[in-house]
């Protein structure tokens, strides 16, 4: 097969090339082709996700000969044989999870839950794409992130929390050294449970914690980089761990 430039489309992000593994064992070792239901399957999910805006308009924007490509790297990848071309992208998801087919399932039905529930929304903003990206994939990640920043669910938070005084879950700080009225501003809500885990509806207040600013930085990063989820028990655990024992 020709080495193509794939028609100046963008590069394939994680969940997309999680979607393309999930293809290639669902194919058995058969060889990917364009005809083939699974692969046309593999293309119409591609293309009904928001990440890429504009470029996704393109015809050619992960069509089945697209999407039959990138599964054919991904089989080279297992085999050694044929492409050279193999993305950085592909060949950390085939180290990653090219031995764990069981893995791939369970992500990409997270990546298709996180479709599911975004629906209907625009494409995500590059602020909000940050730079942590939970194992649920962008779409569950960027939901965590916009239940937890919705100013009704901080604002009943800190009114629950009026009587006992503001101090964060994670490392106890209260930021008293604050002056009283900018004290709640180095306060966040986190969402406790995974957003694959709690489906549609409002967020109960008994699924979010109140962290600072900070360690609620930290902690989304510890997610993002572990691959797992981590509660905020396990995190403030994970803190006080001498340097060098974790990650
Ligand atoms: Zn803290
Ligand atoms: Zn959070």
């Amino acid at each position: 097969m020709a080495v193509t430039k794939g028609h100046g489309n963008p590069n394939w992000n994680r969940d997309e090339t999680i979607l393309a593994l999930e293809t290639y064992f669902a194919l058995g070792g058969k060889n990917p082709n364009s005809k083939d239901p699974v692969i046309i399957a593999l293309s119409n999910t591609l293309r009904a996700l928001p990440y890429h805006g504009e470029a996704a308009r393109k015809p050619t924007f992960r069509n089945p000969d697209g999407a039959a490509f990138k599964v054919q790297n991904l089989r080279s990848r297992e085999t050694g044989k044929g492409l050279s071309n193999v993305s950085r992208m592909d060949r950390e998801i085939w180290d990653e999870l090219g031995a764990n087919p069981v893995e791939v399932t369970r992500l990409a039905s997270l990546i298709r839950a996180g479709i599911a529930s975004e629906l209907g929304l625009e494409a995500p903003s590059p602020d909000e794409a940050e730079d942590v990206e939970f194992y649920e994939g962008r779409l569950l990640t960027q939901k965590h992130m916009r239940r937890e920043r919705s100013p009704g669910l901080r604002k009943a938070l800190l009114k629950k929390l009026e009587g006992v005084g503001l101090e964060c879950q994670m490392c106890g700080d209260t930021h008293s050294n604050l002056p009283p009225e900018f004290r709640a501003a180095a306060f966040e809500a986190h969402h406790v449970v995974p957003i694959a885990s709690v489906g549609a509806g409002v967020t109960k207040l008994s699924d979010v914690a109140l962290l600072c600013a900070v360690c609620h930085r930290v902690l989304h990063r510890m997610i993002s980089l572990q691959r797992r989820w981590i509660g905020v028990e396990e995190a403030r655990a994970l803190v006080k761990a001498p340097a060098n024992s974790i990650f």
